[in-house]
């Protein structure tokens, strides 16, 4: 079995023009190990900027540029929205879909979530659908149930056989910017969960699903979390903003 690794940066709404520059000349030399690939993931407004200086300065083919989010409708009267046709034309691979930042603060639920991971999958888009359960939910146990009830209305929505083409970010959200990361055991267990939760629907692809931990990861601590057999790379925050941990973080990563 081989499954690539990710580390996908998400800038949420930091990040400038400066940032875009500073972040394509450091990566530009960079050797990442085989079967690694790296997603920048800027606010819509950097991301013809990102995708032009990438091409410019030819950084690495395995380096992508991803959205934070786009519209689960095609196009129309949808103000302030991005659509999937959009990122194509800026030469976007990736969106994260469904974050804890846009459940929470945005009322995003897992049915629209699910529509969102359909338009981006029939656009040829590489969706990065996040889960993850509060701090309350995990001291009472429900982390799994809040997994699976995340999961199964995009399985329902697009077909688990598509899976092959998702990519899942299970970022507790008691660890997204706290500093507080999950242990690499508790990471572990839960990806496990995660990877046979999708395997009780079709081992093959679940084995394929490569399933990333996001929450307060830094340079120090991506060498014990991606060394866990079903982590499979990173969604980094706060450390993606600074070059030289960002760097780091996507050298310590390995295709399993
Ligand atoms: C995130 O926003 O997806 C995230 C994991 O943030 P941080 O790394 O800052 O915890």
């Amino acid at each position: 079995m081989t499954r690539r690794a990710i580390v996908a940066a998400n800038w949420k709404m930091n990040g400038d023009l400066t940032l875009v520059d500073t972040m394509v000349t450091g990566l530009k030399n960079m050797q990442l190990q085989k079967n690694v690939n790296v997603v920048i993931c800027p606010s819509f407004i950097l991301l013809s900027e990102l995708s032009n200086k990438a091409n410019k300065q030819k950084l690495n083919k395995a380096i992508h540029v991803g959205a934070q989010n786009v519209s689960e409708h095609k196009s129309g009267a949808y103000t302030g929205e991005v659509s999937t046709d959009m990122l194509n034309e800026l030469s976007v691979k990736f969106a994260i879909i469904g974050h804890s930042e846009r459940r929470s603060y945005y009322q995003e639920t897992s049915r629209q979530i699910a529509y969102k991971v359909k338009a981006a999958l029939d656009a040829g888009l590489t969706p990065i659908l996040c889960i993850g359960e509060s701090e309350v939910e995990r001291a009472t146990e429900q982390t799994e149930t809040i997994l699976s009830a995340q999961l199964q209305p995009v399985i329902d929505e697009v077909g688990i056989e598509k899976f092959i083409d998702v990519v899942i970010a299970y970022e507790p959200v008691w660890a997204i910017g706290t500093g507080k990361t999950a242990s690499s055991e508790m990471a572990q267990e839960t990806h496990q969960f995660i990877r046979q939760f999708l395997a009780s629907a079709n081992e093959e692809v679940a084995d394929k699903v490569p399933l990333l931990y996001g929450g307060s990861v830094n340079a120090s601590n991506c060498d014990e979390l991606f060394a866990q057999p079903d982590i499979d790379g990173g969604l980094i925050g706060g450390a993606s903003l600074n070059v030289e941990q960002f760097k780091q973080i996507c050298l310590a990563a390995k295709g399993k």
